[in-house]
């Protein structure tokens, strides 16, 4: 075999020849990256095409599978710490519930109607985020223009950990990095990486995303017809289950894609509207389980990646001082009072989307902020956007300024500061 010559990189490589309808599963170890090539025929990681001849370059962290349709062979350049090929893959399934959506879309065009919402549903590991990234990619690549709603907080795709997104799509996600381009994403603010912490907020949140939504849809004729996938949490009980109703109900959903749960499907079925279509669909075997602590991690490690990028794909986050007085902290949700030290007869206040300033301190350093859009207070900072998000790095209390890392340069353009409940250790 004769080496080209970006694969002369003293990095030993392997070639697959994948049988129509199999997929090769790889992961990559936590600071490696690995090069892919597709040789021949046809290929696509979740939905996204590979080009013939392109060298890819698969971050760290990533685990991916390369489908075909029809057969290929590929090139990988490196060591995968996991590769194998697989012929038990549920993409049949998924590119019949593709085509099902897509023909509900015509159909919803026609009446005039938004096209359709659908949300995907399942506990932990199951691939629900992969499965909204191949709809979205099949969509796109039909020339339609669906919006991508990101209500997972904890594992979200879109952007920081503890924050909601709506998020146009327009091309395929980048292979490279597994995201979409974030132009003209809208960002909210939760500041929990569960929506337990403060329910009430959670589902203010996903109604303000739901308004949205359909704003823009009437904003936009293309949106209007792409319609929208929601990806959500894996917690399906208690708290975890009222806020999937909140969310199809917020988005008065048309679909629900209920991944390997099927007290979940049943429970759905009873409760939503009969016109919802609510399908269950397996989860493929290549999903890989993820435990508490590497979840801890990625959601870590998601935050660091707001700031410095990916290790293929660098960003250069700025480190600046702010005055005390410039900014106005706040966080959202009062502690409710122990009933005890309630007066009697007293009801207990619901003070879970209100405003609470919060003082300047050194407790504050590593907490992750969010810079609000608003400029005045008359405006409803929970449902507000985020310009963007920030860590403070250290507080100087005499000086009377904080130090924070943005993806921004400084001065801030705005001055009200949220605090999250997610912090960020900044070892660069
Ligand atoms: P969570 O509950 O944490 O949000 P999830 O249900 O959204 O999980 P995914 O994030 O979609 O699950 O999948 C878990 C991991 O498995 C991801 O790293 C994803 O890239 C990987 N994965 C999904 N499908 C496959 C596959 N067919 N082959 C290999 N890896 C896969
Ligand atoms: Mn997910």
């Amino acid at each position: 075999m004769s080496a080209e010559p970006e694969d002369v990189d003293c990095r030993s490589f392997k070639d697959w020849v994948l049988k129509k309808e199999t997929e090769l599963r790889l992961e990559v170890d936590n600071d490696d990256t690995l090069d892919i090539k597709l040789i021949s025929g046809s290929a696509e990681v979740f939905g996204t095409e590979l080009a013939v001849g392109k060298v890819y370059t698969i971050c760290s962290r990533l685990k991916i599978a390369l489908f075909t349709w029809y057969g290929c062979t590929l090139r990988v350049i490196g060591s995968p710490s996991v590769h194998y090929q697989s012929g038990e893959t549920p993409m049949i399934m998924y590119l019949n519930a593709h085509s099902a959506i897509d023909q509900l879309r015509t159909k919803y065009e026609a009446n005039g109607r938004i096209g359709p919402k659908v949300l995907v549903v399942g506990p932990s590991d199951v691939g629900k985020s992969t499965l909204c990234r191949t709809l979205l990619n099949y969509a796109v690549r039909m020339g339609r223009h669906p919006c991508f709603l990101d209500v997972d907080i904890g594992q979200g795709s879109i952007c920081i950990p503890g924050s909601m997104a709506i998020l146009p799509v327009v091309r395929p996600c980048d292979l490279e990095t597994g995201e979409f381009s974030k132009k003209a994403c809208l960002v909210y603010h939760y500041g929990h990486s569960s929506p337990g912490p403060n329910l009430k907020l959670y589902k203010t949140i996903v109604s303000e995303l739901a308004s949205m939504f359909k704003e823009r849809c009437q904003a936009n004729s293309q949106t209007k017809t792409g319609g929208c996938v929601i990806n959500s949490c894996g917690w399906v009980d208690g708290g975890g289950y009222k806020a999937l109703l909140h969310v199809a109900n917020a988005f008065e959903v048309d679909v629900v894609l209920v991944m390997d749960h099927e007290r979940l499907y049943n429970d759905l079925q009873r409760e939503l509207p009969s016109s919802t279509h609510i399908v269950p669909l397996p989860k493929s075997g290549g999903v890989v389980v993820r435990s508490r602590e590497f979840r801890k991690m990625s959601r870590h490690q998601a935050t660091r990646e707001y700031f410095y990028g990916k290790k293929s794909h660098r960003l250069f986050p700025f480190s600046f001082e702010v005055s005390f007085s410039d900014v106005q902290l706040f966080k959202i949700g009062a502690p409710a009072v122990p009933e005890s030290a309630l007066p009697i007869g007293m009801e207990q206040e619901d003070g879970s989307t209100q405003l609470i300033p919060v003082e300047a301190s050194r407790s504050l350093v590593h907490s992750i902020f969010s810079l609000s859009m608003a400029t005045t207070l008359e405006e409803d900072l929970t449902v507000t956007a985020s310009a963007g998000f920030l860590c403070i790095t250290a507080v100087d209390e005499e000086a009377k300024t904080l130090t924070v890392l943005s993806p921004a340069q400084g001065p801030l353009p705005r001055k009200f500061l949220l605090q999250s409940d997610i912090t960020f250790l900044d070892l660069e």
